[in-house]
């Protein structure tokens, strides 16, 4: 590569996502030969598997997100520019960030999923799902208000659809989810009322297949079931939602009257294969090759959960972290490699295994042939979690909340913010309901 003044310039790496994929090739690039630019639409790195804390007010944004600048300040080859992509030019090979054009030798794009409503749109302004800091404190805050406004409330019909949360979805996220709220009403909030018991909330999840957890063992599934039980959440099992409102879901022929909706059943990659004008598939994620090249495209990568990548089973890979992170690591040592002259073999994912937590105390684990539940498998997925979250603080942060949760069965963050100048009787469902956008709900593009 030269310059017009005919010195050399280092090849430039642009890659698209600050997110786990992202964020991996950067750091494994940094302080390399290559000039290296990440965009993001955000400021900072996220660590999703914990936003459903934020949403239950037992963590705060800050403890779970680090500002990207600061994570990449010592690696003087990485630029960072925060901008939102809306499509690459493939013949001038540039990427499109609102003002800016940024050429590229290599494109990696990594940026992520975000929620499906399988068809029905129009769910989303009733049932927010959680993918962003926005989304979880938009969650939260309706959490909360909705306690807050049963308090006052006269109807004991609106009090009670108030006092009702469904979940949709019975993967992880919802799982965890469901467990959160329960303990929220049951502990947390359960002495703070004088007119309501938040004891009596009732938290229902839905799941539109046989059982829970589906990518784990029937055993983990059923052991998810019970401990959710055992908090109180209603498990509704080959519940598809057939219907969301205002007021409620419609499950079939039956109906769940509830102010507060929660989606967690689906999601849908980025618009990237669009941009790329490359075969997706239903989910709308790329069809990468071996390699997570864009087949045709020598120069383009996709990573993480927009890539649609397969095992060594030939079945296509999850949306999880540790992929993403691994395929980060894997087309960084790529790229190096190629420049170098070799080559490397294909992509394989390494699966250590998957955790969901449920509640303060109580966890299912599965790795490999060995399954555990419980206490046990709680303390492994605090410390998993603990050590990949980024940043020190953050790590002590987060332990020192979980200890102070634990003993206290305290949620000290539980702050209904973003509502200065609103009213309390502003309840975000209905005012979403009215065709305006509800404060943090995330665009659906
Ligand atoms: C609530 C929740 C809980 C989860 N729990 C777990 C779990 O327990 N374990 C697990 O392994 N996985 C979990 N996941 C999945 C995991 O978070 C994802 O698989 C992982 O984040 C995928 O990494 P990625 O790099 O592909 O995308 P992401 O980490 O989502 O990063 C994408 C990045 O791209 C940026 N971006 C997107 N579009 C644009 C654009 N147009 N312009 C600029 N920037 C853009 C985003 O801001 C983001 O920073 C969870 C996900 C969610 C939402």
């Amino acid at each position: 590569m030269s310059r017009r003044d005919g010195t050399a310039r280092s090849p430039h790496v642009v890659i698209i996502g600050a997110g786990f994929g992202g964020l991996t090739a950067a750091k494994a690039l940094a302080k390399s030969g290559f000039a290296v630019t990440l965009i993001d639409r955000h400021n900072y790195h996220l660590f999703q598997p914990l936003l459903y804390q934020v949403a239950t007010a037992a963590l705060s944004p800050a403890d779970i997100a680090s500002p990207i600048r600061g994570i990449v300040r010592r690696d003087r080859n990485v630029n960072v520019i925060l901008a939102n992509v809306s499509g690459v030019d493939l013949d001038r090979r540039e990427v499109i960030a609102e003002d800016h054009r940024i050429a590229y030798d290599t494109l990696i794009v990594a940026t992520g999923a975000q929620h499906a409503y399988f068809g029905h749109d129009d769910w989303a302004k009733y049932a927010p799902g959680l993918k962003t800091i926005d989304d979880a404190t938009y969650l939260r805050r309706r959490v909360l208000l909705a306690f807050e406004k049963a308090e006052t409330e006269a109807d004991p019909d609106e009090r009670r659809r108030l006092l009702n949360f469904v979940i949709v979805g019975g993967g992880p996220t919802g799982v965890e989810l469901a467990g959160a709220v329960a303990e929220l009403g049951k502990r947390a909030l359960a002495s703070d009322f004088r007119a309501i018991d938040p004891r009596q909330a009732r938290v229902i999840l839905v799941e539109a297949a046989a059982r829970l957890l589906t990518p784990f063992d029937p055993s983990i599934s059923e052991a998810a079931k019970r401990a959710l039980e055992q908090l109180g959440v209603e498990v509704r099992l080959g519940a598809g939602v057939a219907a969301a409102d205002c007021s409620g879901v419609s499950l079939g022929n039956d109906r769940i009257e509830t102010r507060t909706i929660v989606w967690a059943a689906g999601v849908v990659a980025s618009p990237a294969g669009r941009w790329l004008g490359a075969e997706t598939d239903r989910s709308g994620r790329v069809v990468v090759g071996p390699d997570l090249l864009v087949p045709g495209r020598p120069d383009i990568f996709v990573i993480g959960d927009t890539a649609h990548a397969l095992g060594t089973d030939g079945k296509p890979l999850p949306g999880v972290a540790p992929v993403a992170k691994q395929q980060g690591g894997y087309v960084a040592a790529l790229i190096k490699a190629r420049t170098a002259g070799r080559t490397l073999p294909p992509f394989r994912y390494r699966d250590f295994g998957s955790l969901a937590t449920i509640g303060r105390k109580r966890a299912v684990a599965q790795m490999g042939a060995l399954k555990l539940e419980g206490f046990l498998a709680w303390l492994l997925w605090s410390v998993a979690h603990i050590y990949f979250l980024i940043g020190f603080r953050n790590r002590i942060v987060v332990a020192m909340n979980w200890a102070w949760n634990y003993i206290t069965f305290q949620r000290w963050t539980r702050l209904i913010t973003g509502m200065s100048g609103a009213r309390m009787d502003a309840m975000p469902t209905p005012r979403a309901a009215d065709g305006q956008r509800a404060p943090g709900l995330r665009d659906a593009a």
